[in-house]
């Protein structure tokens, strides 16, 4: 393994590159990242870097998102196949339905999501971002694609505004458990229930914390006096969390939520396109990248 990281790094200088690696990849790879976060850290950290080539160790969305908004950079995908499900659950004719039916309808689309969806849509958000970004609109009517569970959660913190859903999901967090959960707090009373907006709504009823990925690392790191966590997210998501909270103890649901995406990268998949310069994410057709970019854009100046 100390042989893989060594070669990283030298390759990594060699090309100037920059890693940045989501919270839901494997340990391994998070330890070689220069960056770990969120879609929404990430995706702006992008834009700030001086680095000519980024290694996205993320999913095809995440590489996307970034070319998209660093359109002069290479963007490296370590495993192109690494794709998420839930980016591409709406179709155009539910968008086309939702602006025939109203007037004033904003389309809000999770950054999950490839950018053809996004080229469709007024504005771009995470989960971290959502809520806020919502209440900036002027929009009373929101379509908010593709992902259900989490226009669900939005529409809770958002109560003026009428949403239109979209039947998309996350299957990690979708299909995750309740009872496995409530097993965990039955076998650890004190601990604290951590979970993401994506999580379904039998889950999202029970926990004590609802948040982004960094939301849930934040909430055990600004709480030392809760000493044990039951989290409702991808496993990768530990690797933080015991950096932050090395006295804490944290449990999952039996069934452990691993993203089979984000597992399938691995350091030999960044050691090859440090290497090779292969698996370079490519802008979509001139059209849908101004109108995807548009939308990122909007969302860094509106979660300013
Ligand atoms: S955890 Fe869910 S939303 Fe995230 S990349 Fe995997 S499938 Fe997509």
């Amino acid at each position: 393994m100390e042989e893989k990281y060594e070669l990283i790094r030298k390759l990594k200088e060699e090309k100037n590159a920059v890693i940045l690696a989501h919270y839901y990849v494997a340990p391994e790879i998070q330890k070689i990242a220069d960056y770990i976060g969120d879609s929404f850290y990430l995706s702006k950290l992008a834009v700030s870097l001086d680095n000519p080539v980024i290694v996205f160790c993320g999913v095809e969305f995440m590489g996307e998102s970034a070319k998209l908004l660093n359109p002069d950079k290479t963007v490296l995908l370590p495993e192109p196949t690494a794709d998420c499900p839930m980016a591409h659950m709406v179709t155009k004719k539910v968008v086309d339905d939702a602006k025939a039916k109203y007037d004033d309808l904003a389309v809000v689309c999770y950054i999950n999501s490839t950018a053809e969806i996004k080229s469709w849509s007024d504005v771009c958000v995470t989960s971290a971002n959502a809520a806020k970004i919502v209440a900036a609109l002027p929009n009373k009517n929101i379509l908010f694609i593709p992902d259900r569970n989490l226009a669900h959660f939005v529409a809770s913190k958002v109560p003026d505004k009428h949403f239109i859903y979209n039947e998309g999901y996350c299957p990690r967090h979708e299909f995750m458990s309740a009872q496995e959960i409530l097993d965990e707090k039955t076998k650890h009373p004190e601990a604290k229930i951590l979970v993401h907006p994506e999580c379904n709504p039998d889950i999202i009823k029970i926990a004590d914390y609802i948040g982004s990925t960094s939301g849930i690392i934040n909430y055990a790191k600004e709480h030392p006096e809760y000493k044990e966590f039951i989290i409702g997210t991808v496993y990768g998501v530990i690797y933080k969390l015991e950096e932050e909270r090395p006295d804490a103890a944290f449990y999952f649901p039996a069934t452990m939520p691993i993203c089979i995406n984000m597992n399938k990268i691995t350091l030999d998949h960044v050691i090859n396109v440090l290497k090779t310069g292969e698996n370079s994410v490519f802008l979509p057709p001139e059209e849908i990248a101004k109108a995807a970019n548009a939308t990122l854009t909007k969302m860094l100046e509106l979660a300013k």
